[in-house]
């Protein structure tokens, strides 16, 4: 017998996430199958209303909450007592939350100060004979592994993307307030604001149902002897906008502007898929100009359906890495396929 408290922040305008709502449906799947295990509700941010009624029907025994401004912003130090505070309320054994950066950050600490263990990036969780059964991957995603954990309070903490979001109707819910006195020290910290790229500047878009990556092949010498970075930035920009695909790069193509090389403008380290890159999960994926090598594939592992385009009959992607490979020019296909896309659009 478990207590399980599904634990979430507030995003800025007070709603529950779709990492949360997926860590929701995977706690509330969890206290279904082990007998006699309540599911509670954890929240905290500013304020945690209107997220406690959208989850208010998920059959939780009680909705616990740490609220105020103090607990607004992301910060160490406020999170981590907050949610060392309703994980004790709660008298949880198991805590299940989203991978966000906030929660990755501070929940590890938590479960130390609770003398209990953490486990980050998990993708599975299963009951059975009154066990609780987690998986991960290992090793940049090649190997899997399913284990057990004695130790309580065990806080699982799911990857992003590896479960259903919770579905159901919002309702009233009656909120139990947990008080947190926070020393000065914890507020040392302050948010000054955020800086991020303009909407449609910002390339790296998780829920997209297609990854299209580019690889340093853009950049190099085509059959006239010549470069044509400023056509790749145009064809690639255009895909984007037409598709709103998420875009991925491989190393040696993001590498490239640190040697001072010509390069895509909208690329960074950031966009980079693979072995010590990303490892995303969309529907699709289309590469282009990308040799298709190990360390890059192995990014590839949760991307359902591959296909590639490179001048190459010979490189990675032939070799099992894809499941359709066009031997073809990337700059003559990618203009043909925007130029489709765009009487798509106007039909
Ligand atoms: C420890 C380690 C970790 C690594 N981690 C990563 C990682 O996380 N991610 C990663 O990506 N790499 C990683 N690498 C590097 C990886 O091994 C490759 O070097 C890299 O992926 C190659 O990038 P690329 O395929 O874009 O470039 P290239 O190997 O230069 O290939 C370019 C391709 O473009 C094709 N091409 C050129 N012009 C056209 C055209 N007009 N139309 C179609 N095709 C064209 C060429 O035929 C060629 O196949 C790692 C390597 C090591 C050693």
């Amino acid at each position: 017998m478990e207590t399980i408290l599904f634990l979430a922040h507030t995003e800025t305008d007070g709603s529950l996430g779709k990492p949360a709502l997926e860590a929701l449906g995977a706690a509330k799947a969890l206290s279904d199958a082990l007998a006699g295990s309540p599911l509670v509700v954890g929240l905290f941010g500013a304020d945690v209303q209107s997220a406690a009624a959208a989850v208010a029907t998920c059959g939780a025994t009680k909705i616990l909450a740490v609220a105020g401004a103090d607990f607004a912003a992301s910060r160490y130090a406020t999170d981590a007592a907050a949610a060392e505070a309703l994980a004790k309320t709660a008298g949880a054994t198991l805590v299940i939350a989203a991978g966000t950066s906030r929660l990755l950050r501070c929940l590890p600490g938590v479960a130390a100060r609770l003398g209990g263990r953490a486990n980050t990036h998990v993708t599975g969780l299963a009951a059975g004979e009154g066990k609780v059964t987690v998986n991960r991957w290992y090793y940049r995603q090649r190997m899997e592994g399913a284990f057990t954990r004695v130790q309580r309070p065990w806080f699982i903490v799911l990857d992003p993307g590896s479960q259903p979001a919770w579905q159901g109707a919002p309702g009233h819910a009656t909120v139990e307030t947990v008080a947190v006195t926070l020393p000065d020290s914890a507020k040392r910290t302050t948010v000054a604001g955020f800086r991020e790229p303009a909407a449609d500047a910002q390339t790296i878009r998780p829920d997209a149902a297609l990854l299209f990556v580019a690889g340093a092949g853009w950049t190099k010498k085509q059959a006239d002897g010549q470069t044509h970075v400023p056509d790749a930035e145009k064809l690639i920009r255009e895909f984007l906008q037409l598709t709103r695909a998420s875009l991925g790069s491989s190393k040696s193509l993001v590498d490239l502007g640190g040697e001072g090389q010509a390069v895509l403008s909208f690329l960074s380290h950031l966009n980079q898929i693979g072995q010590t890159g990303a490892t995303p999960r969309h529907p699709r994926g289309l590469s282009a100009c990308c040799h298709g090598e190990e360390p890059h594939t192995v990014g590839w592992r949760f991307v359902n359906e591959r296909r590639a385009i490179s001048l190459d009959p010979n490189c990675g992607w032939a070799r099992g890495k894809a499941d359709v490979l066009y031997v073809a020019d990337a700059f003559a296909v990618m203009a043909k396929v925007n130029e489709l896309l765009k009487s798509a659009a106007g039909a």
